[in-house]
């Protein structure tokens, strides 16, 4: 045992199985000592800054500075897998996204650097079982459903659902092609103004279903969020949705009524409208309006997690959906309502998914981009990163004489926050906020944890 590699590795804090693969590595490098003596400093600089302890110090920065990171990158690389350590966060998945983003290749590979380096830590937030769960139904065997319908928003929790969907599928040899994604978009048909939506959320969706050669198709009420806000006296605006026949549009004959203020921040959806009417009513208007779904038992997938919120926290596993009867069986399905976050970081890194853009702004739900639940720091954030998004939200506020937050605008919101802007920030919140074109998918070797994760931004309840 070469003790002057002991004696380092533990002034570097670094114990236990941590010093066992410090050693591996310096073992490993094939007696080259000079290149040895730079490997295994390399790992346990990693290893620390991984755990968040202050890095080891100039020796590391000498080691990277004289070897070149490329190559000492890849003893981090040997040394997670040698110790089954592949939950921790590897190089560049987002170095691609930035390369093609138009930043150099030197700046991408610093800014990845800067990411793994801060990588969030996972923090656990066990939810109690509350007294009060809803009653679920029984869910019948998968193989029995004849269409499963993956409400897709294009967050984590949604892609995390679809992914165990088909892995599921896949065990049980029932092919992919009942499967199908549907996305709402909040802010009317494609190609809309955004006023609410990610304007890069159409994009991904598009990309990841095209990635698992799954159809998604897209629905939303004809107008959008604003037609709906600004509804003076006339009906409730028609739904459009996709599907393989075209495109069908229904609806829109409903009472003349009067809205004209911004939805309640409150789990009840009779004063949070944008849920019911832009989302949840759109979904079950497509459903029952579509033929090819009649005397079939269908499968609608939805992502909502116990953990949270409260109110989530009392969701039932499986239920009718609101479309169900005697026309067709469709019963909603929470797969993932028991699963931490971690398990949903877990199932998109071994699919090697690149999450949301939002997450990589630092979110840590993705939804509307401007929801009416975000806080004072998201719109801060907001302000700095994308001022005329915001600037229409404001002036939104000033045109209906009623602010989204009780009693502040969100000028006066933002303005109690001073965010933090990383080196990377901006360029991934160009990639968020316009349409979304790069790709979705890397080796999961390569897949890097975003800085939104285990953020408690606030959403939807
Ligand atoms: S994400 Fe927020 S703003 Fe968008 S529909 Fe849901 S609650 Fe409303």
């Amino acid at each position: 045992m070469n003790q002057k590699v002991r004696r380092r590795l533990l002034e570097a804090g670094l114990t236990g199985p941590e010093m066992d693969l410090g050693i591996d590595a310096h073992d490993r490098a094939d007696g080259r000592e000079s290149y040895s003596e730079f490997e295994w400093l390399r790992g346990a600089y990693m290893l620390r800054t991984l755990r968040g302890v202050p890095i080891l110090g100039e020796e590391a920065q000498l080691a990277v500075d004289r070897e070149g990171v490329e190559r000492l990158n890849a003893l981090h690389t040997r040394l997670l897998t040698h110790a089954g350590r592949m939950d921790a966060w590897h190089v560049p998945s987002i170095q691609e996204w930035l390369v093609q983003s138009g930043v150099p290749g030197q700046m991408a590979y610093q800014h990845t650097g800067y990411l793994i380096n801060r990588a969030p830590m996972e923090r656990n937030k066990p939810v109690p079982l509350p007294a009060d769960i809803r009653a679920s139904i029984p869910q019948l065997p998968l193989r029995e459903y004849d269409h499963f319908i993956v409400c897709f928003s294009g967050g984590k929790d949604s892609l995390a659902m679809l992914l165990w969907l088909l892995q599921e599928l896949r065990k049980e040899g029932i092919p992919w092609d009942r499967v199908e994604l549907w996305h709402h978009l909040v802010d009317g048909a494609p190609g809309s103004v955004s006023v609410m939506d990610w304007r890069s959320t159409e994009g991904y969706v598009r990309q990841v279903a095209g990635s698992l050669g799954l159809p998604a198709y897209f629905s939303w009420r004809e107008g959008g969020f604003i037609r709906e806000m600004n509804r003076q006296e006339e009906a409730t605006a028609p739904v459009t949705f996709e599907s393989p026949e075209g495109t069908v549009t229904v609806g829109g004959l409903g009472p003349a009524g009067t809205r004209g203020k911004f939805p309640q921040v409150s789990a009840d959806l009779s004063v949070r409208w944008c849920s019911p009417y832009l989302k949840i009513m759109v979904a079950g208007m497509a459903l029952t309006n579509s033929p090819r779904f009649r005397g079939k038992k269908v499968a609608l997938l939805t992502g909502e997690r116990r953990q949270e919120s409260s109110a989530r926290a009392r969701y039932a596993d499986c239920e009718p959906h609101r479309s169900d009867g005697n026309v067709r069986t469709a019963h909603q399905i929470r797969p993932i309502l028991d699963w931490p976050e971690r398990d949903v970081w877990g199932i998109i890194r071994s699919w090697g998914f690149i999450p949301h853009p939002a997450y990589w702004v630092g979110f840590g739900r993705c939804s509307c981009q401007t929801c009416i639940f975000l806080g004072d720091s998201e719109w801060a954030l907001l302000r700095k990163l994308d001022p005329d998004r915001v600037d229409m939200l404001s002036e939104l506020e000033r045109g209906t004489g009623l602010t989204i937050h009780r009693t502040q605008s969100i000028p006066e919101r933002a303005g109690r926050s001073s965010p933090e802007i990383l080196p990377h920030t901006r360029t991934l919140a160009r990639i968020a906020c316009n349409p979304y074109t790069l790709p979705v998918r890397v080796n999961p070797s390569g897949w890097v944890l975003p800085p939104g994760a285990y953020r408690d931004t606030p959403g939807p309840t």
